[in-house]
């Protein structure tokens, strides 16, 4: 599978490991390696809408996170052809607004191979403006495969 570049205007296409490398140098886009079924934490920043996770099992993910008038809504793809369906991924985040207030969201994830840029996710983790600090928000994340 070749690797597009999701960015509009931007018509880089190449390998995997090419295509995390243009993130991370044009996008400054985050990479971090993580194991299936584990729970991990990233650091959300004002400054970063994509986050690459590349799985220890070579599965390519990215965290989107978009700006919105009523905060960040974040959602987690796997850069795949949409026709490949198994294994079954899920994502699981979570964060801790303050001590009374928690979001959580549990879903599919959906595969995309990019060329239409980023998807427009019908499922996300909306974190409301007023906990979007400048600072970064400390989000958990958990990505299952195959999952019982
Ligand atoms: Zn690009």
């Amino acid at each position: 599978m070749r690797f597009v570049c999701p960015k509009q205007g931007c018509s880089f296409e190449g390998s995997k490991h090419k295509f995390i490398y243009h993130l991370a140098k044009h996008y400054s886009a985050l990479i971090r390696v993580f194991g299936h079924d584990e729970q991990f934490s990233v650091k959300l920043c004002s400054s970063r809408d994509i986050m690459c996770l590349l799985s220890e099992d070579n599965f390519l993910y990215l965290i989107i996170r978009k700006i919105t008038e009523l905060g960040w809504a974040v959602s987690v793809v796997c850069v795949r052809p949409p026709e490949v369906s198994k294994p079954e991924l899920r994502y699981e985040l979570s964060l801790k607004c303050d001590e009374e207030f928690h979001l959580r969201l549990e879903t599919r994830i959906e595969s995309t191979t990019l060329s239409d840029g980023l998807p427009e996710d019908k499922h996300f983790l909306m974190i409301p403006s007023e906990f979007c600090s400048s600072g970064g928000v400390e989000l958990n994340v958990c990505i299952r495969k195959n999952p019982v």
